[in-house]
């Protein structure tokens, strides 16, 4: 997913470019909405701060080890 960092100056134009509506204008910074986005990627190159970053997933919010096999 992808993440948006405090440096962002809300200039708006990700929003324009996010064909999903997957970012809202905030009273800081904007910020992508998890739910809507896709990490379809459209938004990155359009940040003239380059603050629009990918974030990997954590840990705990990806088991890969969830008891497989094993009952
Ligand atoms: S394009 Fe970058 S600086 Fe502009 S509002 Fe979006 S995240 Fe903020
Ligand atoms: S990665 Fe794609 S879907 Fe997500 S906020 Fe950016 S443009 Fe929208």
């Amino acid at each position: 997913m992808y993440v948006i960092l405090e440096k962002c100056d809300r200039c708006g134009f990700c929003i324009v470019e996010c064909a999903l509506g997957a970012i809202e204008s905030g009273k800081k910074i904007n910020r992508i909405l998890p739910e809507k986005c896709t990490s379809c990627g459209a938004c990155v190159p359009v940040c003239p701060l380059g603050v629009i970053v990918e974030r990997p997933a954590q840990e705990k919010d990806a088991p890969h080890d969830a008891a497989a096999g094993a009952r």
